[in-house]
């Protein structure tokens, strides 16, 4: 006879019990991290983080995410095309952001170049929280976009068999028929092989632009592995292997270590601190300027800064991208939540007494990737306080907080102990498209990524150590 989840979270035994059996699975399904102390070794890896049960998501709204995908595809490559909207946008931020101002001068740089390269390919993820009104209902609300190294689609694509067999386990067949079936790895390939395929060289390669800790080297392999069954050979390099060793030809065509790079696909660049050197930006500006398809541009990098979301959630601005498609701007707007700007100036003086009035209710953001960068509660007001007559807040964004409702669940994490945690979770759908020219070639959501986190934390990341991998159940 099958049991209910809630007694089943509160039978201490029985969770002793399955603990063991659920890290095991996730080795045995390969769900796997290098370690802290090993980043750079296979000898010792572990499980990565994840949750001992999946946890419940509306059908209705998980299928929203999944279906708005595509368009979020189109506008974000829309959005890296119109030069003019991308200048205007960051012309404030990068006046006081001096990352976000080094990427815009490469911008600047390749566009005055008259680029060869027709080809494009975007692997994305879209975030979104469950939000939960005070009249009851809930709503699908987008947390950002990640335009650049956006990960966990390998690792994603093996943890709903992991938590299948827990919950059979736990005496809970029925729930694993509401575990959905996951592969973005061969999703995302699908969106390099293509490029790769135009781009039209049997011997070139993929590159992977690769950090040089690599406790995530798995959630690569996934996509690298799918890339080497269509006989497309990869490589993985850092930065400096490509200052010391790259070179361009006459036609551009990028050589690293003697290979010809067909696609440089970027799991590393989209935090000031993976630029170790002045060569790292020269790197890169190489990478740019070369004839190689680039995962992403530096325009489809730009797109999915902060201060683009913030703008693209402004009245009239989807519209500009989609003059003839009012329904594809009207399912993109319902994901927005209530984003402000803090330009210097009557609006931007508005957001900030808005935020010094309530800070709870909002989270300001800086043009920074990867977890951990974002303010919340009182730290928002000595932040505003400071910068409140300064340019410098136009550093940042403020967006509504989203707040979804906590369900219970344990999270696993080497080392950690178990205890029974107030969670939040966060769903990702994964994007993929390729252009050639004016032509999408390939237009596809791919998947998605569930990842949760103990709601005593504001911020997330699985990365960041806060969040750990989940699988929605449907419900
Ligand atoms: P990053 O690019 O660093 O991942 P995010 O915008 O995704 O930046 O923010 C990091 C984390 O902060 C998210 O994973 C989420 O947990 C939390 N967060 C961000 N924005 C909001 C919001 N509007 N409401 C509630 N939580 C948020
Ligand atoms: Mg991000
Ligand atoms: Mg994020």
């Amino acid at each position: 006879m099958s049991v209910k989840r809630e007694d089943v979270l509160k039978d201490e035994n029985l969770i002793k019990n399955i603990e063991e059996i659920a890290k095991d699975a996730a080795l045995l399904h390969g769900v796997l991290m290098r370690t802290k102390e090993t980043p750079n070794s296979p000898e010792v890896v572990s499980y990565a983080p994840f949750t001992l049960f999946p946890t419940p998501v509306p059908k209705a709204l998980f299928y929203q995410a999944l279906a708005v995908q595509t368009h979020f595809n189109r506008l974000v490559d829309r959005v890296s095309q119109n030069a003019a909207f991308l200048e205007e946008t960051l012309a404030s931020t990068i006046k006081v952001d001096s990352f976000t101002a080094r990427l815009f001068n490469i911008y600047k740089q390749v566009q005055q170049e008259n680029h060869p390269q027709s080809i494009v390919v975007g692997l994305n993820r879209s975030d979104y929280m469950l939000d939960h009104s005070p009249d009851g209902g809930t709503s699908l609300k987008q947390i950002e976009i990640n335009t650049i190294a956006a990960s966990f689609g390998g690792l994603a694509s093996r943890t709903a068999d992991v938590h299948r067999h827990i919950l059979k386990v736990a005496n809970l067949p029925e729930e694993c028929k509401h575990v959905v079936d996951n592969n973005p790895a061969a999703g995302l390939a699908r969106g390099l092989a293509k490029a790769w395929e135009l781009y039209g060289s049997e011997r070139a390669v993929v590159m992977f632009l690769v950090e040089n800790v690599q406790r995530n080297i798995y959630d690569h392999r996934y996509v690298e592995n799918e890339l080497w069954k269509r006989n497309i050979p990869v490589i993985r390099r850092q930065f400096e292997d490509v200052f010391r060793t790259g070179s361009l030809d006459e036609s551009r065509r990028l050589f690293v270590d003697g290979h010809e790079v067909a696609i440089v696909y970027f799991r590393n660049g989209y935090m000031p601190q993976n630029y170790t050197s002045e060569q790292s930006w020269e790197a890169r500006l190489m990478m740019e300027r070369s004839l190689a398809v680039k995962c992403p541009d530096i325009s489809t990098h730009l797109a999915g800064t902060k201060k683009v979301q913030q703008e693209l959630a402004r009245p009239g601005v989807l519209e500009r991208f989609f003059p003839d498609e009012p329904e594809t701007v009207a399912q993109i707007q319902a994901t927005f939540a209530g984003l402000y700007t803090l330009d210097m100036g009557e609006e931007g003086d508005k957001t900030v007494a808005m935020a010094l009035a309530n800070p709870d209710q909002y989270v300001l953001k800086p043009q920074r990737e990867g977890g951990g960068n974002n303010i919340y509660g009182n730290e928002i007001c000595q932040v505003l306080e400071n910068l409140k007559n300064s340019s410098e807040r136009t550093a940042y964004i403020l967006m509504d907080k989203i707040q979804p409702v906590p369900v219970q669940n344990y999270l696993l994490r080497p080392g950690a102990p178990l205890k029974l945690s107030s969670c939040l979770s966060e769903v990702g759908a994964f994007g993929a498209y390729v252009r050639k020219g004016k032509d999408m070639v390939l237009n596809e959501c791919v998947g998605h990524l569930l990842r949760t986190k103990s709601s005593e934390h504001a911020d997330g990341g699985v990365a960041a150590g806060v969040a750990v991998l989940d699988n929605p159940l449907l419900v």
